[in-house]
């Protein structure tokens, strides 16, 4: 499925935008892209609402981003995707069109989206190979939020198809660190957890609840890891085929409360409210064709859990 755009595409001296730079994986794009010698330019969601389309474009043309990392997006946990699906349908359909689109119309040399694994159908077959999206049901739980990104996905591959765009996708797994969001209405496990047990200790509770049965797997991705995989991605990645980007390894929500507790010192009682979603039993996804590609990870999930907890201390408690 190689095709026409460069694999060889520096970012050096070039104009990049990061939208949604606010959140954990656009804070981490930046740390990665000082080490770069280009110009930055982000965008929060309060500066410039892309889900406007002429506010969108008006930005694009003034600014005349040469590469764009789109990771801006409405997000969020288990409870947020299935209690808003009007917001993660409508606001991820129109960041996406209006953010593609205004690309190809002011000629942006390179994007990378980014997708995610809900995007995958719920029985996918474990670990997820990027060739089987669209062959199976969603799960339930965030099928709002993964039909906008598909969508996202067959804009790039459209766009490059008709247009010779040279627009990527790269779907990371379960991302974790600092810069994290660590509201309960619509954060992801980690930070809820770690929120929860950090409360947990300093009230002297004797337990601290989980979600689900604890028994669905996952793996976890530190934020820095990803955007270090992101930025070559960016230079070297040029197919209409997504990428997965992982580190085929999981574990289940239980061990990962388990560790939240050892590295937050919280040392009473974990107790699991069946009542709440599981979501998702597996998603793993299958990092084999990012592997080609000489990239790995670095970071182990103790100690990324260490310094997110110290970002944490430092910024929320
Ligand atoms: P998911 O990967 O899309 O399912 O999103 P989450 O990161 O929100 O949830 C992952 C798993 O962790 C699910 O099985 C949740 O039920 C479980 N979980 C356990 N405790 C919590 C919690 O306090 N908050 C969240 N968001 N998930 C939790």
């Amino acid at each position: 499925m190689s095709d026409g755009g460069s694999k060889n595409y520096s970012l050096t001296g070039k104009r990049v935008w990061i939208n949604g730079y606010r959140g954990m994986v656009g804070q981490a794009l930046v740390r990665q892209l000082e080490t770069i010698d280009c110009e930055i330019l982000r965008t929060t969601s309060e500066e410039l609402d892309l889900r406007r389309q002429a506010d969108a474009e008006d930005w694009m043309n003034e600014k005349k981003p040469e590469a764009v990392f789109l990771c801006a997006a409405t997000v969020g946990g288990i409870l947020a995707n299935n209690t808003r699906p009007a917001e993660f349908l409508y606001d991820n359909l129109a960041i996406e069109a209006n953010v593609i689109h205004g690309a190809w119309r002011t000629g942006v040399e390179k994007l990378l989206y980014l997708g995610t694994g809900c995007m995958y159908p719920r029985e996918a077959p474990q670990p997820i190979p990027e060739d089987c999206l669209l062959t199976g049901p969603l799960e339930p739980t965030n099928e709002w939020y993964a039909v906008a990104k598909i969508a996202g996905l067959k804009m790039c591959q459209a766009y490059r198809r008709q247009y010779g765009c040279d627009f990527i996708t790269a779907l990371p797994t379960n991302l974790y660190g600092p810069g994290d969001n660590f509201d309960p209405k619509d954060s992801h496990v980690i930070p809820a957890l770690i929120l929860k047990a950090h409360a947990a200790k300093a009230d002297g509770a004797k337990a601290m609840e989980v979600w689900g049965s604890g028994t669905p797997l996952r793996e976890f991705l530190y934020v820095d890891d990803a955007a270090k995989v992101l930025v070559f991605l960016m230079q070297a990645y040029s197919e209409e085929a997504h990428i997965n980007v992982g580190l085929g390894k999981e574990l289940s929500i239980r061990e990962v409360a388990e560790t939240i507790v050892r590295v937050v010192g919280f040392e009473g009682e974990l107790v699991f409210d069946t009542k709440k979603p599981d979501g998702m039993p597996r998603k793993l996804l299958d990092a084999s064709r990012l592997s080609k590609l000489g990239q790995s990870s670095a970071t182990g999930l103790e100690d990324g859990l260490n310094r997110t907890y110290a970002w944490f201390l430092e910024n929320k408690a």
